[in-house]
């Protein structure tokens, strides 16, 4: 049985940047990684909108967020790997009252966003107030403005992950692709070899995982399995906290949406902010790549808590949900057609919507990345690797500190995220 000191559950973008930290920081550490498809980077990690912003209502998220940037910004910059990243901005639609909030206020104060005026709004084909009919029947906000933030763009997560994989790649990290985790199960420290162990009284822990491909055995088992994580614990009689729930994309295609994609708002970019609508939270990211745009949405009510294998996007969604409110702020878009769309997941963490990063027993655990899980990748990484290595304070790449265990779940200390897409 091959025998490991760390075992990481998930070839995703949280897997591998704990992966990356942990071998950073402890270089003589015997890492596998294991994903039960058939390379890295083909989970939800694949099925994101790859945005990334540092505006959040929580100070803790701006944190993370931020020097998880800053990292990625060090790689494209600095080291000259492409990561595909803009910093083309995020794009909050809003009407007056919107604008008005705290948070905004706060945003502009700290120099991260400025406001944009309806006329520029305009220029860029948006009508700013739908008429009265529409308005009543879609429940639809007029536009008054807008908040572009700064230090907001785009990016490619699987060049994220990429680089990282190609980093372990250099050491004696192992990687087991199409091996999937059957379950967590733990064993007495010490066997008696009598019928029905581990008792009560005994002392337990996981050491041995039980895979498609046969047994591995570990020291220290690292869950970066995202929505998935809620199964494999459960059969340990861990509870995740996190609940998956499907989102969608729709790539649109069409002269519109290819005149909309190069409207540029920020300094030296050739393509559109990342746009959130006014109502509804539908957003819109461009594709620089195809001169389409993709629309997706976070949608609540009515969506069930699930944990799909392969969650299938449902067209009418897009035909009778989104495409009535895109039509009404962009009307030119009803030539436009819906050229491919998908579906993955969010693991949401219902109470305060921000990632658990929390350790039980030889088992660390770090998901609930609530939609939000490429732009903070780095810092839990980081955070991971810290609560692995039993230190009290994580020091992020920008050079700012949080304490470990404020993401965990026993001594937690994380307000509701307010601003979560
Ligand atoms: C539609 C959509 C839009 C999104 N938009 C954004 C965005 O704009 N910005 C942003 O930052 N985030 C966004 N996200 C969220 C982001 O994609 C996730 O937070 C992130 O990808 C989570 O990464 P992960 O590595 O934790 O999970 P994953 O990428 O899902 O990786 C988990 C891995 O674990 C493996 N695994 C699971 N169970 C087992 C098992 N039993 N055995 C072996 N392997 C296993 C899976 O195969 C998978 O590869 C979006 C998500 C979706 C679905």
């Amino acid at each position: 049985m091959p025998e490991f000191d760390v075992v990481i559950i998930g070839a995703g973008i949280t897997g591998l940047a704990a992966g990356y930290h942990l071998k950073h920081e402890k270089p003589g550490l015997k890492i596998a990684i294991i994903d039960k498809n058939r390379s890295f980077a083909q989970g939800n990690t694949a099925k994101s909108a790859a945005g990334y912003r540092d505006l959040f209502t929580s100070r803790i998220n701006r944190k993370i967020s931020g020097s998880s940037i800053a990292f990625y910004k060090h790689l494209q910059q600095d080291l000259k790997i492409d990561l595909g990243m803009h910093l083309n901005g995020y794009l909050f639609l809003m009407d007056s009252r919107r604008l008005d909030q705290d948070a905004v206020r706060t945003f502009i104060s700290e120099g991260r966003a400025e406001i944009v005026g309806e006329g520029s709004l305009k220029d860029m084909g948006y009508v700013t107030r739908p008429s009265s009919d529409e308005k009543h029947l879609l429940n639809l906000s007029d536009i008054d403005g807008a908040l572009l933030g700064y230090n907001c763009g785009i990016i490619e997560p699987d060049r994220i992950c990429s680089y990282y994989e190609k980093e372990l790649r250099k050491t004696d990290v192992s990687f087991f692709y199409n091996t999937e985790v059957k379950n967590l199960k733990f064993e007495p420290q010490t066997r008696m070899n009598y019928p029905g162990e581990p008792f009560l009284w005994q002392n337990m822990e996981m050491r041995n995982l039980e895979t498609s491909t046969g047994s591995f055995r570990a020291e220290t088992t690292i869950v970066c399995a995202d929505i998935w994580t809620t199964a494999l614990l459960n059969s340990a009689g861990i509870d995740s906290h996190v609940r998956g729930k499907k989102r969608q994309v729709f790539r649109i295609t069409g002269e519109p949406a290819s005149a909309l994609m190069s409207h540029a708002l920020r300094p030296d970019q050739e393509v559109m902010p990342f746009t959130i609508f006014p109502s509804h939270g539908i957003v819109m990211r461009p594709e620089p790549g195809s001169s389409s745009v993709w629309i997706s949405v976070a949608d609540d009510y009515n969506r069930p808590f699930e944990e799909e294998e392969d969650p299938k996007p449902e067209p009418e969604f897009y035909e009778n949900s989104l495409f009535p409110v895109i039509r009404s702020y962009l009307p030119q878009f009803s030539s436009c057609r819906v050229s491919s769309m998908w579906a993955g997941h969010y693991s949401y963490n219902t109470i305060d919507k921000t990632h658990y990063v929390f350790r039980e027993g030889n088992i660390i655990v770090a998901t609930g990345s609530s939609g939000s899980g490429i732009m903070k990748a780095d810092a839990i990484g980081r955070i991971v690797s810290s609560l692995y290595a039993d230190r009290k304070i994580t020091r992020l790449y920008d050079g700012s500190f949080v304490k470990t265990s404020d993401m965990g779940v026993e001594n937690r200390k994380v307000p509701p995220e307010h601003m979560v897409i």
